[in-house]
């Protein structure tokens, strides 16, 4: 007999019971803010100047709306208050030290990587941080990145064999400054494993994750042997990823390492494409929303049926992949809680997904940035870009507060 998935996202009781009413007006104010193309762009352009120049209120007005409602608090000890609220509804927290663009220089990425020590640290002491994420360039220089990258892609054979071939291809003082690199990862993975902390090593943009991958994949070698401690992430939004999910499978067969793998469809699209345009060469992202999403469900099923090698996080606000993920559960028959599948929305966005999947069971996190105000403005950015149209993410947000607005004002 097929069992029907039980889970459904409409539920607003369940989504908005961690918000005050005061609370949810501020959502509410926030996202119709964001649904007006002209503010956004008015603000993508000043937002970063204002910041520079130390303009006057500028942080109380930023900290006030959109950070309070994307970022965790400037501080990891700030942190401890969004985090708690969470795990009183089961909902588990990945932390994430928003570095983008503020460490530089050696003393900088070295400073990175104390950081993201002190947050395996802290997230080794609570009850539901079983995860924390790093982006390479909080480690590395970007430059360096990019030159590895090209020199891989010169290069012919398998993501290892090019990463080795284009390392040999460096000279002295690179590559020494990629043996620092290499040995910063290693020790965040090194405490990470003795603290029983995984690590989610982020996907940033196509001309500098040739090596991203081959670090993490190197690390999953050496960490994911037992349990996971390692994820990569994939961007489905570009088209050769599914193969590549492929390739790191057979990789980890053969090597015998657990593949941990966070899907998420990639929030560098604009950049990647204008950068293809103005540098001629063939997009790397996919044609259409279409050929993202049916590549994102096939990652998905892909894992699920793998998932004797896999470990997975499903890392979307997408409504139908999540559906897909919880009824391909149910169809082999695994419980809704398992140690291998995880999902994960961002904080602040889909409260609908992250609550009724923790409702119903599931393993479930909230994306949880923290940081100085001036250096999450990056991802900031991305959110609001993200949350710009009325017809997509944003409308679905604001009818579901509308919905719970008024439901709470019927019930009293
Ligand atoms: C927990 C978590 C961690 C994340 N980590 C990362 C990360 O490490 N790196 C990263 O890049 N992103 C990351 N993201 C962001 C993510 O990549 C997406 O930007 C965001 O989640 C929106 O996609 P969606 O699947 O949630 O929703 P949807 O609304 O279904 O999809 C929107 C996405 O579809 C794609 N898309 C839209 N239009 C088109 C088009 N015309 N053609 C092709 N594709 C299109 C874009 O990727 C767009 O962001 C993360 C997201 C979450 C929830």
């Amino acid at each position: 007999m097929i069992k029907l998935n039980p889970i459904s996202f409409e539920n607003t009781e369940y989504a908005f019971a961690y918000k005050k009413n005061g609370e949810l007006k501020r959502a509410h104010f926030l996202f119709t803010s964001m649904g007006k193309p002209w503010l956004i762009n008015l603000g993508l352009k000043l937002t970063p100047l204002a910041i520079k120049w130390n303009f006057p209120f500028t942080k109380m007005v930023i900290r006030n709306t959109i950070f309070s409602q994307f970022v965790g608090g400037e501080t990891l000890q700030e942190t401890a208050a969004v985090a708690n609220k969470l795990n009183n509804y089961n909902v588990k927290v990945i932390l994430d030290y928003g570095v983008e663009g503020g460490a530089d220089g050696e003393n900088g990425f070295d400073e990175s990587t104390k950081e993201f020590i002190k947050v395996i640290d802290y997230a080794a002491t609570q009850h539901n941080i079983p995860f924390m994420s790093v982006k390479v360039t909080g480690l590395s220089r970007f430059g360096l990145l990019e030159k590895i990258d090209t020199l891989m892609n010169a290069g012919t054979g398998t993501l290892m064999k090019r990463y080795l071939q284009a390392i040999g291809q460096l000279n002295t003082t690179e590559s020494e400054e990629w043996h620092r690199v290499r040995s910063r990862m290693l020790k965040i993975c090194e405490v990470a494993a003795s603290k029983k902390v995984a690590v989610l090593i982020d996907a940033e943009e196509t001309w500098i994750q040739d090596p991203v991958d081959a670090l993490t994949i190197l690390m999953m070698d050496c960490f994911n042997k037992n349990t996971t401690v390692i994820y990569n992430t994939l961007q489905l939004y570009r088209h050769d990823r599914l193969q590549f999910l492929k390739d790191c499978y057979a990789a980890a067969v053969e090597r015998n390492f657990i593949l941990g793998i966070k899907l998420v469809r990639g929030a560098y699209m604009e950049n990647e494409r204008n950068r293809a345009i103005k540098m001629n060469y063939p997009s790397p992202i996919q044609v259409s929303k279409a050929a993202t999403d049916k590549d994102f469900d096939e990652a998905v099923a892909f894992c699920i049926t793998h998932i004797n090698s896999i470990a997975l996080i499903v890392a979307t606000h997408n409504e139908q992949s999540n559906l897909l993920a919880t009824a391909l559960m149910i169809k082999n028959e695994f419980p809704l809680y398992h140690e291998r599948i995880h999902f994960s929305q961002l904080y602040g966005m889909s409260d609908n997904i992250t609550f009724n999947l923790a409702k119903a069971g599931c393993s479930v996190s909230k994306y949880l940035p923290f940081g100085p105000i001036k250096d999450v403005i990056p991802y900031l950015m991305r959110r609001a870009q993200e949350n710009s149209s009325v017809a997509g993410q944003t409308g679905r947000e604001l009818g579901l507060i509308e919905k719970e607005t008024k439901r709470r004002r019927v019930n009293g």
